[in-house]
């Protein structure tokens, strides 16, 4: 659903209305068929003859992934990485606000990074009345636990940690861990021998 929900996206971002599902499976590398029978689950039927309707069967979606409401977020962590992520405008597609940032240098706090003030991370706690309720960690192995603890603390309840740590939260709240570099480790083995 969320490669879909890209697609269509894009799709709709470049002023398409409506696409068949024999189009759309060639646009996503996907299987027409597959595709019908996704959506049929949901009671996205398209049209004969027009197909489906982009931005309507993308806000179905959107519905069915709670991804219909926007979310405000807070990194915490504005070093090398961190910056990227505040700089990569992909978020917003999906309904994600990164509303703040923080870190613990002082030569950082109050700097703008685009166009958000990085914060003391002491300030943590006043995510909950900012009605911020995910939380990215981008800081150093050895201070993602103690980070993770404080947003939860604050009310946090999902958090995108790309440190190499294993962070332990509350059932409440769900812990997604990024790693690029154990992504390319899955390469070797599915490549085929030279
Ligand atoms: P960095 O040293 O450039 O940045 C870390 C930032 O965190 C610094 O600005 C530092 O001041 C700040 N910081 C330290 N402790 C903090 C705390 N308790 N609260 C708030 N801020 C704090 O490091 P980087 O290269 O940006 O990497 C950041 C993290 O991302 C590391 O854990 C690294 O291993 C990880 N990383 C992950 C991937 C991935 O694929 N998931 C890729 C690159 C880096």
């Amino acid at each position: 659903m969320p490669i879909y929900l890209r697609g269509l996206l894009f799709l709709s971002e470049e002023g398409q209305q409506s696409i068949s599902s024999r189009d759309l499976a060639d646009f996503l590398g996907a299987n027409p068929s597959q595709i019908r029978k996704d959506f049929s689950y949901f009671g996205g039927f398209g049209t004969p003859g027009v197909g489906y309707k982009v931005e309507n069967l993308a806000k179905q979606i959107k519905k069915i992934l709670k991804l219909d409401v926007i979310h405000r977020v807070a990194l915490v962590g504005v070093g090398n990485l961190g910056a990227v992520v505040l700089a990569y405008p992909g978020f917003r597609i999906y309904g994600f606000d990164i509303a703040a940032a923080f870190d613990t240098d002082s030569k950082k706090i109050s700097r703008k990074v685009n166009n958000i003030t990085i914060e003391d991370a002491s300030n943590l706690w006043t995510l909950k009345r900012r009605k911020i309720d995910i939380g990215i960690i981008t800081v150093p192995r050895d201070a993602a636990q103690e980070t993770a603890d404080t947003l939860v603390k604050a009310g946090v309840k999902g958090i995108l940690n790309f440190s190499p740590s294993y962070i332990t939260v509350p059932k409440k709240v769900k812990v997604i861990t990024i790693d690029i570099a154990m992504d390319i480790a899955r390469l070797p083995y599915y490549m085929p021998a030279s």
